[in-house]
């Protein structure tokens, strides 16, 4: 048994090697659940979705978020009567009293459908309706994430982090905003002062994820902050990992990011945008894995290897570097 901790791209990339080198019965992926958002009545879930749509073999490998060749009809229509009417394109945010209305998954991060800031496809909206229908006829997050999870054959088991409501926001020059008011609207353009992940102190890990810390941990390339900082941020979760053998793949060569905003918000929460970094936000990592090109020196046992996954060979190389830090620290 082996859990992989994800985010929308680093890990499910790395996710093509683990499927080859573990038994995929035996993988857990946990989802990080403060990028959702409720849109239009809609709970978009991406980290759970990308590696829902990896493991389908329906995900869109350019963008690593929606499924391949997707239409956008009526994310294009909500754009054309939006514009018609004069309505602005936003992020439209519900009124502050409807944000701990309604829904409670959905607190603090509910945006009106008006003009759509997110593109969704017409493929992606009908696994937000099925997974929000779920949620209304009495499902939780955990049981509306299986069934999808069988509709797209999944072999891994997908777990949101938490069946409660975790919502991730960033303060900035520009004000608070919610991490997809930063990432797609304002494309991390505003300078980053403190990431929020708001009601992760009374939300709880599901006894699903309890479980799969149990055993040992891999947390991919994925964003310390935005990815795995939500999780963590989960009581009794940072104790679990304490305990259990843990191994993190670095999203850096020293202080080159691969990809995405990873930097602006390490160094907006006083971390160096580095592998130090990174090796400074996980003090549970029991051992990393690091690029050939990357020199840091950490304090714990190193394996290195070309990071780099750009398709199932590179991601085979870089399971097998963890599998062998696995072994060094199990
Ligand atoms: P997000 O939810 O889309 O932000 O995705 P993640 O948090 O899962 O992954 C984002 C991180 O993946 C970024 O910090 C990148 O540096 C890292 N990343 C992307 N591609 C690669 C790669 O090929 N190799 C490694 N080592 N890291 C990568």
């Amino acid at each position: 048994m082996v859990t992989f901790l994800a985010g929308g791209t680093g890990t499910p990339k790395l996710l093509d090697g683990a499927e080859a080198a573990f038994d995929p019965a035996t993988i857990t992926a946990v989802a990080n659940t403060g990028d959702d958002v409720e849109l239009g009545g809609l709970l978009v879930c991406p980290d759970l979705d990308t590696v829902l749509f990896r493991g389908g073999g329906v995900l869109d490998r350019e963008t690593w978020w929606g499924i391949d060749d997707d239409t956008t009809a009526t994310h294009a229509e909500l754009g054309r009567i939006a514009a018609a009417a004069g309505l602005d394109d936003g992020p439209r945010y519900l009124p502050p009293d409807r944000q701990t209305a309604g829904r409670r998954l959905a607190r603090w991060r509910r945006f009106s459908g008006v003009a759509e800031f997110m593109e969704i496809g017409d493929r992606d909206r009908a696994v937000h309706l099925t997974r929000t229908s779920l949620l209304d006829e009495g499902s939780t997050l955990t049981e509306a994430t299986h069934r999808l999870s069988d509709a797209f054959d999944l072999t891994v088991d997908l777990l949101p982090m938490s069946d409660d409501p975790v919502a991730t926001i960033v303060h900035t020059e520009a004000g608070a905003m919610h991490f997809q008011e930063y990432w797609v609207a304002r494309r991390a353009a505003p300078a980053v002062e403190d990431v929020e992940f708001r009601g992760a102190a009374s939300a709880d890990p599901t006894p699903a994820v309890r479980d799969a810390l149990d055993g040992p941990v891999v947390i991919g390339p994925s964003n310390p902050v935005t990815s795995v900082g939500p999780i963590r941020a989960l009581p009794g979760v940072e104790a679990a990992l304490d305990d259990t053998p843990v191994v993190a793949v670095s999203p850096f060569i020293e202080d080159q990011v691969f990809s995405g905003p990873a930097a602006d918000l390490m160094r907006g929460v006083g971390l160096d945008p580095s592998t130090a970094g990174v090796a400074e936000a996980y003090p549970f990592a029991d051992a990393f894995v690091l690029d050939d090109a990357d020199g840091t020196a950490l304090d714990r046992p190193v394996v290195r290897t070309d990071t780099r996954i750009d398709g199932p060979d590179d991601a085979r190389r870089v399971t097998r570097a963890v599998a062998d830090a696995l072994a060094e620290v199990r």
